[in-house]
């Protein structure tokens, strides 16, 4: 579809704004950027000593009010359905019967789950901090279509809860404060963070810590550290340490109790910013050290089902007709749920997966190809898809999913990038929002289950992935159009 077919949304200010005043509100925008952290770590350039502006998009992107809104009230029903699925061992297990065959990835994960449930879960309580993805479909009057739920190291919650003052910032430095009304406010981070002290309360171990699971290397430094103080500042006898898997193979061990030790100290919470992807395992050490979290006494976020739960081909099977009736007994909640998902379909030749086949090489500009993969980067597109197609065996095809295609509305404005050109040109854009949920529960009950804010993702219309860390996208708040 070329992109002249495409609505545009009407803008928050009118565009474009004259040069002197782009350059001047720029730099002091950037500054503004670096000085609230709106920053990360230079990936071409990596020096622990120093920040570089986020990328950004200049002016809040438009966003239809009615879909944010919508998006926000559904959370904590995807929260309660997620519990469920999490929970349901048999559904878990037949659903990524023969994706783990020959996904090896997917299969150490399940192994581990196996384990835990052959020697017992250790700890009956998860906490699961979720980010359900979504475009809006200018083919269905903008409605919103769920692109993934993510229940592993979901990010940029912390960062984007400064994206609302820094837009509010700009705006007025622009004279359009009375825009402001239409930004909505977030509070994401002490949302996330606020989750993790209520795990931390359940065991009533005063001397515990919490656990943020690394990479290596941290280039989105910022998400990361502003929980550390958040809950510090607001929790002072809380302590928070950062530990890749490497380090934890290396420093850990359980206590009589089952307790997580790592020196002196036990972890009682472990957040997962790292461990989604095939490149942060090294070797069986890193292996070594997710059973022994595993195994431990510490609530994990997520804990091994949560994380089998957001894999893509578990998507796929909660939008075959009637699934959802498993999980969620409510005519209204089940209704809305199956509103937001888009078509979704098995490759796997024993759930008809040829005709989803035959539907790709027929018309591949409508679809994306899915692996069980996260953090971007992994998809194929449009007329990749036949090529992808005729390249797997039979096998290797049920470790994808294939997913309608969702066409959401352009915006104009300007990404401002480290070294990007000066004065930069109005672009097309496309907006992702990301709606933060933060749960907590056993297999019998939820005890905490709230929507926590929310984040917005923009990029080129040309490009097919917007992923910020990943270089391709940019930051940015929505603005809340009728
Ligand atoms: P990941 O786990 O890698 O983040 P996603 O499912 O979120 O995988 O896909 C990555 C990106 O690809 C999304 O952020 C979105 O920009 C694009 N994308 C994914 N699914 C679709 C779809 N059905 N229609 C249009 N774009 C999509
Ligand atoms: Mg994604």
């Amino acid at each position: 579809m070329g992109n002249n077919d495409v609505p545009i949304m009407q803008s928050c200010i009118p565009l474009p704004i004259d040069d002197k005043q782009l350059l001047e509100v720029i730099e002091k925008a950037k500054d503004w950027a670096i000085m609230h952290g709106a920053a990360m770590r230079s990936k071409t350039d990596f020096n622990p000593d120093a920040l570089q502006f986020a990328p950004f998009i200049l002016t809040p992107s438009s966003f239809p009010r009615k879909e944010y809104e919508k998006a926000v009230n559904l959370q904590v029903t995807l929260n309660e359905l997620m519990h469920a699925v999490a929970h349901d061992t048999e559904f878990l297990r037949e659903t990524l019967k023969s994706t783990i065959k020959v996904d090896t990835f997917t299969g150490s994960l399940f192994e581990i789950y196996e384990t835990t449930l052959k020697e017992g879960i250790s700890q009956p309580h998860s906490l699961a901090l979720l980010r359900s993805d979504y475009l809006a479909n200018f083919l269905e009057s903008n409605a919103i279509k769920q692109v993934e739920i993510n229940t592993i190291a979901s990010s940029f919650g912390g960062i984007s809860t400064f994206m609302t003052p820094m837009h509010s910032y700009i705006l007025r430095e622009l004279g359009h404060g009375d825009k402001l009304v239409d930004l909505p406010a977030n509070h994401a981070l002490s949302g996330l963070c606020d989750a993790m002290v209520e795990a931390w309360k359940l065991q009533n171990r005063p001397h515990a810590i919490i656990l943020f699971v690394i990479e290596d290397m941290t280039y989105n430094i910022c998400d990361q550290r502003f929980h550390e103080f958040y809950i510090r500042e607001t929790y002072p006898h809380i302590q928070v340490i950062r530990r890749s898997l490497t380090e934890i193979y290396e420093q850990g061990r359980l206590g009589p109790g089952g307790e997580l030790l790592l020196g002196d100290l036990e972890a009682s919470v472990i957040y997962f910013r790292a461990g989604y992807e095939p490149g942060h395992y090294h070797g069986s050490n890193e292996w070594s050290a997710r059973l022994l979290m595993e195994r431990s006494k510490a609530i994990k976020c997520p804990s091994i089902h949560y994380h089998l739960a957001g894999t893509k081909k578990v998507q796929q099977a909660l939008a075959k007709p009637g699934i959802l009736k498993r999980f969620i007994n409510d005519e209204q909640k089940i209704h809305s749920i199956s509103e937001i998902f888009t078509g979704l379909y098995s490759l796997d030749k024993h759930e008809h997966g040829e005709e989803a086949i035959k539907l790709a090489l027929k018309n591949p500009e409508r679809y994306v190809l899915k692996p069980q993969r996260e953090g971007g980067g992994n998809n194929v597109y449009g007329e990749d898809i036949p090529a992808a197609l005729e390249k797997m065996s039979e096998e290797e095809r049920s470790a994808w999913i294939l997913m309608e295609r969702i066409f959401p509305p352009l915006s104009k404005g300007y990404m401002i990038r480290p070294g990007g050109k000066m004065p930069p040109e109005i672009v097309s854009l496309v907006s992702e929002l990301g709606i933060f949920g933060a749960i907590i529960g056993t297999k019998e009950e939820i005890i905490y289950n709230k929507q926590v804010g929310h984040m917005l993702r923009t990029k080129l219309s040309s490009a097919n992935e917007g992923g910020v860390a990943a270089g391709l996208g940019a930051l940015d708040s929505p603005y809340l159009i009728d």
